[in-house]
């Protein structure tokens, strides 16, 4: 049998080049090699982040929980105030985050499946603003519990008119959800490397604006942990970038060698293509759930992320589905939030596999005939005819407007 293919969302399948590169042998952190790759690294993560010049890139050894760790423990003081838009259980974590540091989270929240409106996040950073001074608003871009996208560009312009620090939890969106952190005027947007990056977990990424960079260099309270403390990282990161050696903590060098390579095939797909290629991959996808009569958690079309699906099972199927999905080639995950656990699957399309048209084909046919095997009356073709035609005409679209 082959072996399955990794479909929860996050970590994902990696590419070839991004595998061989982990598999060499590991290098001095002092490596002119390894030196040249960390300095590419934070040049592309430049790129990949439309991160303006004044912005700084942070890689460290850790997961997306710990850059979260690290946006918080540089930025929130006791008694700093904080609007989080609460869109599931990734979005709860920052709040609980912010209160572990002494703060205020001033939660937003919408039902599982739902999101609050910007205008309504608007509004209630005026709300908030008129009761008091606020530190920042908390955004996750695609909460991965929920499948939900939030629409994050006028929430961000808007906490900058206003003075608000913009921090963005992108672990399920950097690389497969459009987002351009100059223009819209985000201070942190962080991510972790086993989603969209097509990466093998282990490497905490961030990207941290000159406000936000001024805010952790005027901090009153004390210092974060020196591990999260981007005051230790930042000579080290400069110094990679300028291509000379530096020494605070040891970076895992393998990591960092394949985020180079990583990045890489992100750059020669191209930024946008490859954007564009997860929305297409996503539309593709949706066909043939909805061909399979399964339902989307996000309660509206423009709230459904790109990166995954989070799906309602039918009536009388439940976790015990994903077993046999499995045995029929693919592994995805269950639901995290309680109310959505053994009611739902998630399928993870990001990253490399969505430049491979027959894993995913792959991947839609095992849930359409695991379903099958659980006893659910899925039309596997019909899934598939629906996965193929939305992939042909969309790729007839990308052609005609070359
Ligand atoms: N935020 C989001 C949106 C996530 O999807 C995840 C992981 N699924 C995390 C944070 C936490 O990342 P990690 O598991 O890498 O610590």
């Amino acid at each position: 049998m082959q072996r399955p293919i990794l479909a929860i969302p996050g970590p994902v399948e990696v590419s070839p080049a991004v595998l061989a590169a982990h598999a060499a042998p590991p290098h001095s952190h002092q490596d002119p090699e390894l030196i040249e790759a960390f300095g590419c690294a934070l040049e592309l993560m430049r790129t990949v982040w439309s991160a303006p010049p004044d912005a700084q890139p942070f890689v460290v050894a850790g997961s997306g929980t710990l850059a979260m760790d690290s946006c918080v423990a540089n930025l929130i003081e006791p008694g700093d105030r904080v609007l989080v838009a609460v869109t599931g259980y990734f979005s709860r974590r920052f709040a609980e985050m912010i209160r572990r540091a002494g703060g205020e989270a001033i939660e937003v929240a919408a039902e599982a499946g739902d999101a609050p409106f910007p205008d309504q996040l608007i509004s209630s950073l005026d709300q908030a603003l008129g009761l008091g001074p606020l530190r920042a608003v908390a955004l996750t871009h695609v909460d991965t519990s929920s499948g939900v996208r939030l629409d994050l560009e006028s929430v961000l312009r808007a906490a900058r008119e206003r003075g608000v620090l913009g921090l963005v939890d992108g672990v399920c969106a950097t690389g497969g959800e459009h987002f351009e952190m100059e223009s819209w005027g985000a201070d942190v947007y962080l991510t972790a490397s086993q989603k969209a990056l097509s990466l093998p977990p282990g490497l905490a990424l961030l990207v941290a604006s000159r406000d936000a960079l001024a805010v952790r260099a005027g901090r009153r309270a004390a210092a974060p942990p020196m591990m999260l403390d981007w005051e230790q990282w930042r000579p080290v990161m400069e110094a990679y970038e300028a291509r000379r050696p530096s020494y605070f903590a040891t970076p895992p060098t393998p990591l960092i060698a394949g985020l180079r390579v990583g990045l890489e095939e992100i750059m020669a797909a191209g930024v946008g293509p490859t954007i564009e290629r997860h929305r297409t991959v996503a539309a593709a996808m949706r066909a043939a759930w909805s061909a399979l009569g399964l339902r989307s958690v996000p309660v509206r079309p423009e709230l459904e992320a790109d990166t995954l699906s989070c799906l309602w099972l039918p009536e009388g199927i439940g976790d015990e589905v994903r077993a046999h999905i499995a045995q029929r080639g693919a592994i995805v995950a269950g639901g995290l939030l309680p109310e959505l656990r053994g009611r739902t699957i998630r399928v993870g399309h990001m990253g490399w596999t969505t430049s491979q048209p027959a894993l995913l084909r792959r991947i839609a046919g095992a849930v359409g005939e695991g379903l099958r095997d659980a006893g659910a009356g899925a039309d596997l073709e019909a899934a598939l005819s629906a996965f193929d035609a939305e992939f042909g005409i969309a790729c007839e679209v990308d052609q005609a407007t070359d």
